[in-house]
């Protein structure tokens, strides 16, 4: 199996991932670039160290910058007209918990979710003072 055909939507996200997945995940090949991987990645990161998951998929996607369209889509960053709600769910779950955690808070992906994040917060209040005008 490689990393195109593993469906991610089956790790639970911040809970105990059973032995058998983690064993399917370290034995499928995982190029480590693309939007599945990246998907993986993050639900995989809340249970899994900076480390184990670099070991894991031979390489930092949390670093790597040129993933930010797919790390946008993954997370509903995007406008889309057909949003994928429960993936979009799941991966704010578990990029809010990657967060606030000591080894993946300064990643370059996790920077960029944060500023994102203030962007739309910021963008709401905005919204709501505008609609609190007479
Ligand atoms: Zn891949």
């Amino acid at each position: 199996m490689n990393c195109n055909d593993f469906n991610a939507d089956l790790i639970p996200v911040g809970e105990a991932i059973a032995e058998d997945l983690i064993e399917q995940i370290k034995e499928m090949s995982k190029c480590g670039h693309c939007a599945s991987c990246l998907y993986t990645y993050i639900t995989l990161a809340p249970q899994f160290s900076s480390e184990e998951l670099i070991q894991l998929f031979g390489t930092d996607m949390l670093e790597n910058t040129e993933l930010i369209p797919e790390f946008n889509e993954l997370a509903g960053l995007v406008s889309n007209p057909y949003p994928n709600r429960p993936r979009i769910a799941r991966v704010n779950k578990a990029l809010r918990v990657i967060s606030l955690q000591k080894d993946k808070e300064h990643k370059a992906l996790i920077k960029h979710y944060i500023n994102e994040c203030i962007k739309q917060y910021e963008g709401d209040m905005i919204e709501e003072y505008f609609n609190m005008s007479p």
